[in-house]
């Protein structure tokens, strides 16, 4: 099928691979062509790129981060700055390829000079987030900092205090551990994020 040669070879180029077939492939695709034109919260004026999310469609773990920063707002890509290659480092030290799984942001345009998510923001976002749930269905989810931890669990509790301890959303179990630009401030904290996400891997060997 010449389609998904010329989408396997956009692949190996870098390029978005959202719309390779896939469990979910179309409806999440339907979801992202809906999503690049949202205004549905004031970020949309800021952004280049809408940062929908990526990744393998049929992925059993998924990561869930907070908001693009400058570098995924320039190039339409999830991580993909100095916190997304400590985040590849720490996936490959915990056992799994990025290529694995399903990388996605609460928020889905950069906040102006990366600051924070307010809530309205999140409110406004936040169904896009769980619709992508609901078409990957991903065993495990990895939160990574307080927001993605919040929305999809709804606690307030400090990372500290819960990281590694397991959560439910929606069927998926939930792991929550740091967010990688606390981690790139805090490297002594580093060995504890590492074990989070290779605890979340060997869930994936458990029924
Ligand atoms: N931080 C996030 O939370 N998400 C990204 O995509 C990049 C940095
Ligand atoms: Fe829409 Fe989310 Fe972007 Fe706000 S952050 S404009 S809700 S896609």
């Amino acid at each position: 099928m010449k389609a998904r040669r010329f989408l396997l070879a956009l692949k190996g180029m870098g390029v978005q691979y959202l719309l390779l077939e896939g469990k979910g492939g179309s409806s999440l695709e339907e979801l992202f062509e809906k999503v690049k034109g949202c205004r549905r919260c004031k970020l949309w004026q800021g952004r280049t790129h809408v940062v929908f999310g990526e990744g393998d469609l049929k992925a059993r773990i998924m990561f869930v981060g907070e908001a693009p920063g400058e570098e995924e707002d320039r190039l339409g890509r999830p991580f993909v700055g100095r916190a997304g290659r400590l985040l590849d480092e720490l996936m490959e030290r915990a056992g799994l390829k990025r290529q694995e799984v399903y990388i996605a942001n609460v928020l889905k345009c950069r906040p102006p000079s990366n600051r924070d998510p307010e809530e309205d923001e999140i409110e406004a976002c936040k169904e896009y987030l769980f619709a992508q749930i609901a078409i990957i269905k991903p065993k495990v989810i990895v939160t990574l900092g307080r927001y993605a931890l919040r929305v999809l669990s709804g606690g307030e509790e400090k990372i500290t205090m819960v990281r590694g301890s397991l959560r439910e959303h929606m069927g998926s179990k939930l792991v929550p551990t740091y967010h990688p630009s606390f981690l790139l401030r805090n490297e002594r904290k580093m060995v504890e994020a590492i074990e989070d996400i290779r605890k979340a891997r060997e869930l994936l060997l458990t029924r």
